[in-house]
């Protein structure tokens, strides 16, 4: 006869993971209980607030080898999980269940409904029909792993259990935990923010958006390319966003102060200098200002045209050699000094978490502690913005199941 507080599976963290985990497990394992410990009062709260609401579920790529390059971290460990479940299995794991998806023109996806409160109702629906018993305000305290079994210390009680799961998202109290049971845990770090920038050229610009630019960043090898926002504060959008997730630690090192240089047209200094040299004759009688070029947007283009000394009254006819030089500079080189980082709403993570190199990529499971498992951002794994996130909670929550339901 088992005790009370036995339990075959426990799944920690009531999340994205540790919902997908429990209602796949339990879907496969009737004959077995699987008990979802979640320290809130509800789960699923990140997936109410994701996506601004909508719930950005994955991404419209469907070739592993593509999928990875989403993540700085996890992209080569990543690449085999992807071969067993990846973007088409969770179109159609969602479909069965009545909840289609919908393709954005960027590729990311969401419920036809734009609504996470989709996801979440399902998730609950699921996990009532096939019994995974949540129990919420049960915040993990301790963990005990014992040769056969685990013992898990609650705000609530204690819990014994064949089987653990953690899915506890970016929890510092878990990665101690974890790390007194002899896993290394990567230092967390910010990742998927948006830069502070003090500008006199942006100041007045909020909302002005360079449709293609390449970011670099000064003094390292990180660059990026695609649109780039203006914002109250600074700079968004995956021009950034992608660089602010690849070069995540690198950033925290630097704490958050380094110069960015940008080219908004994407060509070279000399190519631009001819196109704009051209101008001189081309529109001679124009005012610099008011013709914008390279399909810029015209209030970008008037700072930039300002920023290299050209006054509001210049005509292309009146401007010299240095002041030609200067637009070209400012065109394809305009170098922004970065004062810190700001959270984007949609989306962020944090990089950082269990060593992936003590993890086996085949089962989830730990190298180091037998039964054990791991599912989503507890893990060294986070992607740039666009619903990759989600898709290595599914990966890893699903690769889970299977790996606990064959043993
Ligand atoms: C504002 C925002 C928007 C986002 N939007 C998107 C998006 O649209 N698309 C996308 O792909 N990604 C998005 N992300 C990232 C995505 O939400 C995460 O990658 C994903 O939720 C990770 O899932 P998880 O299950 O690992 O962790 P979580 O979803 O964070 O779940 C962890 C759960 O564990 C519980 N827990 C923690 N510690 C304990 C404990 N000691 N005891 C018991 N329970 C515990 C927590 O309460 C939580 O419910 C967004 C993130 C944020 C912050």
């Amino acid at each position: 006869m088992q005790l009370a507080n036995y339990k075959d599976i426990i799944i920690i963290g009531g999340g994205a993971a540790g919902f997908f985990a429990a209602i796949n497990i339990a879907k496969e394992n009737p004959e077995r209980s699987v008990t979802i410990l979640e320290r809130g009062k509800e789960g699923l709260q990140k997936v109410k607030i994701s996506g601004g609401g909508r719930c950005n579920v994955t991404h419209a790529e469907f070739m592993p080898s593509e999928l990875v390059l989403n993540y700085p971290r996890g992209e080569k460990e990543l690449l085999g999980p992807f071969h067993s479940f990846m973007t088409g299995d969770t179109i159609a794991w969602f479909e069965e269940r009545g909840v289609d998806l919908k393709i954005e023109e960027d590729g990311r996806m969401f419920p036809v409904s734009n609504s996470s409160q989709t996801i979440i109702d399902c998730f609950i629906s699921e996990a009532k029909m096939y019994n995974v018993e949540v129990l919420y305000n049960h915040s993990v305290k301790t963990l005990d792993a014992r040769a056969t079994d685990f013992i898990v210390q609650t705000s609530q009680g204690e819990l014994t259990c064949n089987k653990l799961v953690i899915a506890t998202g970016s929890n510092p109290k878990i990665w101690k935990i974890l790390n007194d049971l002899g896993h290394t845990i990567v230092p967390p770090v910010p990742s998927l923010f948006t830069f502070d920038i003090k500008d006199k050229r942006i100041k007045d610009i909020p909302g002005v958006v360079a449709k293609n630019v390449e970011v670099k960043v000064l003094g390292t090898d990180l660059v990026s390319e695609g649109p780039l926002l203006i914002t109250h504060v600074g700079m968004s959008a995956p021009a950034i966003l992608k660089l602010s997730a690849f070069g995540a630690v690198e950033f925290a090192d630097l704490n958050y102060n380094f110069k960015i240089e940008i080219n908004f047209i994407k060509q070279d200094t000399e190519s631009c200098l001819n196109h704009i040299k051209a101008l001189k004759y081309t529109l001679a009688k124009k005012s610099v200002i008011k013709s914008a070029q390279f399909d810029l947007p015209k209030r970008l283009w008037k700072q930039l045209v300002l920023a290299a000394g050209i006054s509001n009254s210049e005509r292309w006819a009146d401007i010299n050699k240095q002041q030609l030089e200067g637009l070209a500079d400012q065109l394809t080189k305009a170098v922004f000094n970065v004062t810190g980082k700001s959270t984007f709403k949609e989306e962020f993570v944090t990089a950082g978490g269990v060593d992936l190199k003590e993890v086996n990529f085949k089962t989830f499971e730990s190298k180091r502690i037998p039964n054990l498992y791991f599912a989503g951002e507890v893990i060294n794994v986070d992607a740039v913005t666009g619903g990759f996130n989600f898709q290595n909670a599914w990966t890893g929550a699903y690769i889970v199941s299977q790996s606990i339901t064959k043993t």
